[in-house]
């Protein structure tokens, strides 16, 4: 991994709000992490968090296969994904993609915000081992 954690962010359109939610709450550890998102997702977090990161297209007109891309190339090293059970969406078939690749690559993956409490936790303790590394 490198240094600064390299952190996918994704929500559905109902899950969004939990997820501005979630990041404020964790702002500090975000702010020390390389920030990738889907275009609205990504849209939303500058607007109302005022965090930095590099969005590609909507999930739904290709930015899950474009983030699906750096997990394939080792760019991308943990994933939070906030998807909407209980809703039918257009582009499944890019989401599991998606999910697939991070089994396949084995990159961790948060689908929840239970589980996605437990991954920045992890961020957080990385980024601790990396801090002290550098003395
Ligand atoms: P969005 O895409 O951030 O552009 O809404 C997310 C998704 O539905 O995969």
């Amino acid at each position: 991994m490198s240094s600064n954690p390299r952190v996918a962010l994704i929500a559905h359109d109902k899950k969004k709000i939990d997820l501005i939610m979630f990041v404020r709450e964790h702002l500090e550890v975000f702010k020390k992490c390389r920030l990738y998102a889907t275009s609205t997702t990504g849209n939303l977090l500058r607007e109302k968090v005022k965090l930095e990161l590099t969005s590609f297209k909507s999930g739904p007109l290709g930015g899950d296969m474009q983030i699906g891309a750096l997990i394939a190339n080792d760019e991308i090293d943990f994933v939070i994904f906030l998807r909407d059970p209980l809703t039918a969406q257009p582009h499944e078939p890019d989401v599991s993609a998606l999910l697939r690749l991070c089994d396949v690559h084995n990159r961790p993956l948060a689908t929840n915000l239970a589980t996605a409490e437990a991954l920045v936790m992890e961020i957080g303790r990385f980024i601790e081992s990396s801090d002290s590394g550098k003395d």
